[in-house]
């Protein structure tokens, strides 16, 4: 699907149709659709009877098997986690999870690729092949995608995607054509989140830096358990449980972690200044009497500061392995709050 930001990118990407280059590296800010993009334009590319504008038709063939997600000439890459439908659903039923699903791109996910890409086209138009994010892929399986794209084999073309250029191979990025995907204006992003329902689009996107995507499943987010959980023992000020709140919010983003201490921040400042006892709660209203409660354990130049450290904290937040310790102090930190 194309976003309603996205009608520049796409009149870029569909003037490339007449030249196509075999390899194309969509590159941009996190959450902002690239993805998404890529795989519009390959329908696109793999539609019969696509629109003057190089959109596809939704209603051929090769639209219908796209989007049954079984088209013989389309394939598509990237990380186990990054898979929807049908296998994540039977593993949430299932309840007790064997393995959590690979972040990366496998080896033999690259194999099954390239032997794809060996044999010809079973429509007689072109293979496409989507790759996200680029970034996913190791050391081996970049090496073995470099190679395809050295000898590209006829009829194909790869999407690339990423949001880390820095992390792609300087051999792979000289193969391809790259592709600067723009972000929508704060204007666009806030329209599109409030068309989605999202309640405070100008606070979730900001925290999301912009990216209307994040900010969405930012919004949704909330609403799960683990998360709701954590807001619970927020409420509890100086008794909040540190080390066993570490422990339970691991399957947790630590972006998601920290976007809630900030709002809850927020909204203890808030608390503080409004003497009425009416405003504040600007986040978490069903948390009002408990956050005048902490509001009043504490006080407003200690908030600041722990509000500057989250700041801090934030700048580092995608190092995983330094998630539990992240967690750990950012909450013992919180809990000296009400000391
Ligand atoms: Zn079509």
């Amino acid at each position: 699907m194309l976003y309603p930001w996205q009608r520049e990118n796409w009149q870029r990407l569909a003037a490339l149709r007449d030249r196509l280059p075999h390899a194309l590296l969509l590159h941009g800010q996190q959450g902002i659709g690239k993805r998404d993009l890529a795989l519009h334009f390959a329908q696109g590319l793999l539609c019969e009877t696509p629109r003057a504008d190089g959109q596809p038709c939704g209603t051929c063939g090769a639209c219908h098997w796209f989007g049954q997600g079984n088209h013989p000439d389309f394939t598509v890459v990237r990380p186990e986690a990054l898979e929807g439908g049908a296998d994540g659903d039977a593993e949430a039923e299932s309840g007790s999870k064997k393995k959590a699903p690979s972040k990366i791109i496998r080896m033999e996910q690259v194999r099954a690729l390239i032997e794809a890409v060996g044999v010809g086209t079973h429509r007689a138009g072109l293979r496409v092949v989507v790759v996200y994010p680029l970034d996913a892929l190791q050391t081996e399986g970049a090496n073995a995608l470099l190679k395809t794209l050295e000898e590209p084999p006829p009829s194909t073309v790869f999407l690339l995607v990423t949001d880390r250029l820095d992390r792609v191979l300087p051999t792979i990025l000289s193969r391809c054509r790259q592709f600067g995907v723009t972000r929508p204006t704060h204007e666009q992003a806030l329209a599109w989140l409030g068309s989605q329902g999202v309640a405070d689009a100008e606070a979730q996107l900001a925290l999301a830096g912009g990216s209307p995507l994040t900010a969405l499943h930012a919004a949704e987010a909330e609403e799960q358990p683990l998360q709701r959980w954590l807001v619970g023992q927020l409420a509890a000020g100086g008794a909040f449980d540190a080390l066993s709140a570490a422990d339970q919010l691991q399957k947790l983003p630590v972006p998601a972690v920290l976007g809630i201490l900030q709002r809850w921040t927020y909204d203890l400042l808030a608390s503080q200044l409004d003497v009425s006892g009416r405003q504040g709660a600007r986040y978490f209203p069903k948390e009002r009497a408990a956050l005048a409660r902490c509001a009043q354990a504490t006080d407003a130049h200690r908030l600041q500061g722990f509000a500057a450290r989250l700041v801090s904290h934030r700048r580092n937040e995608n190092h995983p392995l330094a998630a539990r310790l992240v967690m750990e102090s950012v909450f013992l930190d919180y809990r000296q709050l009400f000391r």
